[in-house]
């Protein structure tokens, strides 16, 4: 089964009576296991593309299926319940709550599944500890370097264990030894059966994923699978 089914997504913002036609008939399919990046520059719909993607915000005209669910015809609350069932997030600025430690980040979105405290806890000491975080639990996030951070937030996006993970220039804030090493990570996250989607202005990170697609001005120019020697040789930012 497809995990992503986007067709003829359109998406147009009013300013004033102009109306901006931001993205003009995305159709994109993407299959379970795969990991692509959307990669183009500034402007040219990212964004907005991930918050289609992500159940964030609707298209103005298209259809969007998610894991095998349409969601056309679904109120915002169940949308945000998809969202909250199959979509892991990964931001630039990490988006980790200041006053909560590392453990209690991870907890956050088992809070919202309604899973038990002492599963929840369990489960993000293991997330943590999957992702060489496990002595730093009790650690706030001002007590933890951007990597270790952004490891944080990977360990959060994955404790509900989501059919996608959604990834918007997680590198763009770290220094480039630590964002090749969440870009590995990302790879082996992927190996290990996740689908990545992963949002990117810089073509060479976009190489870590297995398909490239390149918007320009709102519309896919370029679709392509990347080489596997490209992929074993080019790893580093
Ligand atoms: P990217 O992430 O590739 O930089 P965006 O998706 O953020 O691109 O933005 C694409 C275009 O849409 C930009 O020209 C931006 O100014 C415009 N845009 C984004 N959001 C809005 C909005 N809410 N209202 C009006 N224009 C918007
Ligand atoms: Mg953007």
């Amino acid at each position: 089964m497809n995990m992503i089914e986007l067709n003829e997504i359109t998406k147009i913002y009013m300013r004033g009576a102009e109306e901006l036609h931001i993205l003009n008939g995305i159709s994109l399919v993407v299959a379970r296991g795969d990991f692509i990046a959307i990669v183009g520059p500034s402007g040219s719909g990212k964004s907005t593309m991930m918050n289609m993607i992500g159940l964030l915000d609707i298209p103005t005209s298209g259809s969007y299926s998610l894991d095998g669910v349409a969601t056309e015809k679904m109120s915002d609350n169940q949308l945000a319940t998809l969202r909250n069932q199959k979509i892991g997030f990964i931001f630039q600025q990490f988006n980790l709550l200041p006053r909560l430690n590392a453990l209690e980040n991870v907890e956050l979105p088992m809070i919202y599944g309604g899973i038990a405290r002492k599963e929840r806890r369990e489960k993000a000491h293991s997330m943590l500890e999957k992702l060489g975080m496990g002595e730093r639990g009790h650690h706030k996030p001002s007590e933890l370097s951007g990597g270790q951070q952004q490891r944080v937030a990977i360990a959060r996006a994955l404790a509900i264990s989501p059919a996608l993970l959604l990834a918007d220039e997680p590198t763009g804030a770290l220094d480039s030894k630590t964002g090749a090493e969440v870009l590995e990570l990302m790879i082996d996250l992927n190996e290990q059966g996740n689908t990545i989607v992963l949002i990117t202005h810089d073509s060479h990170i976009a190489e870590c994923a297995k398909r490239v697609i390149t918007l320009r001005d709102g519309s896919i120019i370029s679709d392509h699978q990347v080489s596997r020697m490209i992929r074993g040789y080019e790893v580093t930012v």
